[in-house]
């Protein structure tokens, strides 16, 4: 099957496995698992992080985000459609008792600066201490433009607020602009990214950050029962991830494109791919129901989540040969 879902789907490849067969491993709640110990230095260094800590997802890694920086009856500001906002659970609210405070996000994915100084709370007994802005990069598959960075980092500092980069997809961002991650990470005091969606690894995040947060957070992750014992046996497909699997992003950038393309030829189809866009392809169907092709799709061998747009997500496990077959369904769909 063809998947284009999410980039969640992704399956640990052979040479993926063996390096996890051949993993070191200790119990990492004593500190003594060698393997996540390489991986948390590594991700640290790529990032130009002080510190990394291993978890076990982004939504965990959001979490541990907010509780670094925040604590109860504190505030965090994100985009009313950030991931942290809208498909977490709402557990950065329940579990760190700070309260979200939202801004509209833009159509490039920014939360526009003068918008979040406007929700930014005086420091009186009247308000809650606002402590947090947390932006998301890649945010609906597009890069932030680089420029918006050091302006909203700056805007945080005036006000004495931390930053946390909801970087699920930060390599794409990276890939996209070809610029070293480290670049965009810069501007954020915590990071958290995604092991587990194009880079290919089965399980896992990273939080990243100043040293003093990431003890706090990794305090919270033990409260929050999220402490693993040998977890080098997953460490070691993020380290495979790391050194293997960020440069083929640019295969899935180039999928994606191809994709648009492919499907802009089409009549009936609105397709949204815009110039900061990484590995998403956004299609609304004009005059057909969106389950319809769902079904159709899987009977040809893809599977597709219905929606309108519909997100059609590129990966490690499409190839530009699938991206063909995916366009030629389309087509036979459309004409039906
Ligand atoms: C996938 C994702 C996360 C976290 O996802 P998990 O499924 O918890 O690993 C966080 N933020 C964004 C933007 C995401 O796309």
């Amino acid at each position: 099957m063809i998947d284009l879902r999410s980039d969640t789907v992704t399956r640990p490849s052979l040479s993926m496995r063996e390096a996890m067969a051949a993993a070191e491993v200790g119990d990492d709640m004593y500190g003594e698992d060698p393997t996540v110990n390489h991986l948390q230095d590594l991700a640290a260094e790529m990032m130009g992080k002080e510190a990394a800590l291993f978890v076990a997802s982004g939504t965990q890694g959001n979490l541990l985000g907010v509780f670094s920086h925040c604590e109860r009856g504190d505030e965090f500001i994100l985009g009313a459609r950030a991931h942290t906002f809208w498909n977490e659970g709402g557990g950065a609210t329940v579990l760190t008792g700070a309260q979200p405070q939202t801004v509209p996000l833009e159509d490039d994915g920014t939360l526009d600066l003068d918008a979040v100084e406007s929700v930014i709370k005086p420091r009186d007994i009247h308000h809650t201490r606002t402590k947090l802005l947390a932006l998301e990069n890649t945010i609906g598959g597009q890069a932030l433009p680089l420029k918006y960075l050091p302006r909203a980092a700056e805007l945080a500092r005036r006000y004495g607020l931390g930053t946390h980069l909801d970087g699920a997809r930060v390599f794409n961002a990276a890939i996209k602009q070809e610029i070293n991650v480290s670049e965009i990470t810069q501007h954020f005091d915590t990071v958290s990214f995604c092991l587990s969606k194009g880079l290919g690894a089965p399980v896992g995040s990273i939080l990243c950050g100043k040293r003093e947060l990431i003890k706090r957070a990794h305090r919270w992750r033990k409260t929050i029962g999220g402490a693993m014992r040998q977890v080098g046996l997953l460490a070691a497909a993020g380290i495979y991830a790391l050194e293997n699997n960020v440069s083929k992003l640019a295969e899935d950038h180039r999928n994606a494109s191809v994709l648009a393309s492919g499907l802009t030829a089409l009549q009936g189809l609105e397709i949204n791919y815009s110039k900061s866009q990484t590995n998403m392809v956004f299609m609304s169907l004009r005059n057909h129901d969106s389950h319809k092709l769902v079904d159709f799709a899987r009977e040809n061998g893809i599977l597709l989540h219905a929606g309108n747009p519909m997100r059609l997500v590129l990966h490690l496990d499409v190839s530009a040969r699938d991206v063909n077959h995916v366009v030629t369904m389309m087509e036979s769909f459309l004409a039906c």
